[in-house]
């Protein structure tokens, strides 16, 4: 195989969730095997970069600089944000049909091995939103259930809720030990919400 598919395919080996199998897979289906899809890929690719954009409020996904759907309905306005490591754990907990409010995207969790502090995560908005208008009154940690997401729910409860006027609870855990939210079922995520528990 030659020089550009292997560049080709350790592009894509980066991506999240691709081994070296897939990476494989995808790099031949993209060239020898339908290449008119790949042009099609490209497209649809360099129109997403230019229109989609993180809502300017929770930080999740949304176009062209604009609130996302869930922020612009003022229904989901309930008083209480769920917090999240990715926007696509929003997608998992939609599927759940478990929450009716609003959420805020962290864009992770903190992490001294792989140098991920505090002002690299969305904590200074997320405190911000915690003093402003939306009169949030409880926050729900739904983060994965390992050492670093630990340390981040600490460093919320102690950093940015501190002493405001603002419960703090953390969804129970179903889910096994290490796992991401995002790939819990929707049974799981909705019975790891309902038993959420009250941080001391
Ligand atoms: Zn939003």
């Amino acid at each position: 195989m030659g020089e550009h598919f292997e560049k080709l395919k350790n592009a894509l080996k980066k991506l999240p969730g691709l081994g070296h199998r897939s990476a494989e897979r995808i790099a031949l289906h993209l060239t020898v095997e339908n290449p008119s899809a790949a042009r099609e890929f490209l497209r649809t690719l360099s129109e997403a970069l230019e229109s989609v954009t993180p809502c300017p409020l929770c930080k999740g996904v949304s176009e062209n600089g604009e609130l996302c759907s869930i922020c612009a309905d003022s229904s989901r306005a309930n008083g209480a944000l769920c917090v999240v490591e990715r926007a696509s754990d929003i997608a998992a907990i939609e599927r759940s049909g478990a929450w009716r409010g609003r959420y805020h995207v962290l864009g992770g969790k903190l992490s001294p091995l792989r140098k991920i502090g505090p002002e690299a995560l969305n904590l200074a908005s997320l405190e911000e939103r915690l003093s402003g208008d939306e009169n949030i009154g409880e926050i729900i940690l739904a983060l994965s259930n390992d050492i670093e997401a630990e340390a981040t729910c600490h460093y919320i409860q102690t950093k940015i809720v501190a002493d405001k006027p603002v419960g703090i609870t953390r969804i129970g855990f179903g889910l096994p030990s290490g796992s991401q939210l995002g790939f819990a079922d929707p049974t799981t995520i909705k019975s790891a919400l309902e038993a959420r528990r009250k941080l001391s």
